[in-house]
């Protein structure tokens, strides 16, 4: 069953987010899996990609950029495309619904609180951006106010007429971001309401998640994904394992259930505080976590001569590095599961791995961003049995 509003997009192509509003979905799925094989089929057999059932309304974490039009009236949303132009956004379809509203009533709080936003060509205003982000399955929300100077005027109200408005927001913080910079957040958190994180569930584990941590955005897809990911290492109990670029430990903990030992390291400092915490909230003695670039971890791992059996890695969109994949290969762990959000950085690293005596056992591609041009695939490797 699919959303009931389902019309297209008002500002599509303005925001550009979406490269493919109006595309019928499976029409959306057939494009990427012609992607996924065009750059991935000289490594292996490419699985028919999974789709959503529902592909609207899936983003569990919602960004609004804050500004004024000439006419004084603030408007909130995204960049025009390619601009530093803001798009006034009020129903987009895939983000969701109560998150939108929550940074709607946001924008109508402004004025009475005298709260002005940022002007990015003079520095002047203090609000530049809200992000929004909702556990599905736990419910709890989480609202980040971006603001230009750590001090919001009558905090305690603000928080409060917000709360009115939306009882079930569970957390609110402020995050100070007083660089000239693209990047949405500055470096320092403060909380003003609850616990300054929120809490989700994924394939049967607690995850805490904070304002700066990387957390997946399609919380359906993601189970989806991680669960092709276990069937690929296909665990036992008796293995070591390795969870690179682990985030807040979401594959490792699940991982550590069937494994004997997990290792998981993150560049993120904050990402891995959470990870620690969430090793403790599900119990799993049988997992570390290590604040390290991961390529530097692996090379070191590799010079003490230590063994892995498997290797999950799940790097951003640029790719892995020579010193990790080259690690990989001195580690040489029976199964590598690389989990991919850019088919052509993955192509980069399987020509690697396969050049390095891997070979490339499963492609399956999930559709994790449906309407935009992204696309996620999980690959596995396993060593070549030497003849
Ligand atoms: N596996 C996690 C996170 C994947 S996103 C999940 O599924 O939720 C990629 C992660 O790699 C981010 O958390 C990012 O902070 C981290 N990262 C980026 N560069 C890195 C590096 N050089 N070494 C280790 N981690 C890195």
């Amino acid at each position: 069953m699919e959303s009931k509003n389902t019309g297209t997009c008002k500002v599509a192509k303005k925001c550009g987010g979406c490269r493919y509003q109006g595309v019928p979905y499976k029409e959306q799925l057939r494009i990427k899996q012609k992607q996924v094989e065009r750059l991935l089929k000289p490594y292996g057999k490419v699985s028919p990609i999974l789709g959503m059932e529902d592909p609207y309304y899936y983003r569990n974490k919602v960004h609004a950029v804050f500004g004024r039009e000439r006419s004084g009236a603030i408007v909130s949303g995204t960049y025009q495309a390619g601009t530093h132009k803001i798009v006034n956004v009020d129903d987009c379809l895939i983000e969701d619904r109560k998150s939108g509203e929550i940074i709607r009533t946001i924008r109508g709080l402004l004025k009475s609180f005298k709260i002005w936003t940022y002007d990015e060509d003079n520095g002047s205003g203090l609000l530049r951006h809200v992000l929004v982000r909702r556990g599905f399955t736990s419910g709890q929300i989480m609202v980040v106010l971006v603001l230009a100077s750590p001090i919001l005027p009558s905090k305690n109200n603000f928080v409060k007429a917000l709360r009115k408005v939306h009882p079930e927001i569970s957390t609110v913080v402020i995050n100070v971001n007083d660089q000239k910079t693209s990047m949405v957040l500055g470096r320092r958190d403060i909380v003003l309401y609850g616990k300054g994180y929120i809490e989700d569930t994924l394939c049967g584990c607690v995850f805490r998640i904070s304002p700066q941590s990387f957390y997946q955005v399609n919380p359906v897809q993601t189970e989806v994904l991680y669960g092709k990911a276990m069937e690929f290492a296909g665990l036992t109990g008796k293995e070591r394992v390795i969870d690179a670029y682990c985030g807040i430990g979401t594959i490792g903990l699940i991982a550590a259930k069937g494994a004997k030992e997990v290792i998981g390291v993150e560049l993120n400092g904050d990402a891995v505080r959470d990870a620690r915490t969430n090793a403790k909230r599900n119990e799993a003695k049988n997992i570390r976590f290590y604040h390290e670039d991961a390529g530097k971890f692996m090379v070191a791992m590799a010079e003490t001569g230590e063994k892995a059996d498997v290797v999950f890695m799940d790097p951003p969109r640029a790719g892995s590095d020579e010193a990790f994949l080259s690690s990989v290969i001195k580690l040489s762990p029976q199964k590598v599961v690389y989990i991919s959000c850019n088919p052509e950085t993955l192509a980069r690293d399987l020509q690697y791995l396969t050049g390095h005596g891997y070979g490339v056992q499963r492609i399956q591609p999930v559709d994790m961003f449906c309407f935009s041009d992204h696309t996620e695939t999980v690959c596995l490797l396993s060593k070549k049995v030497p003849v």
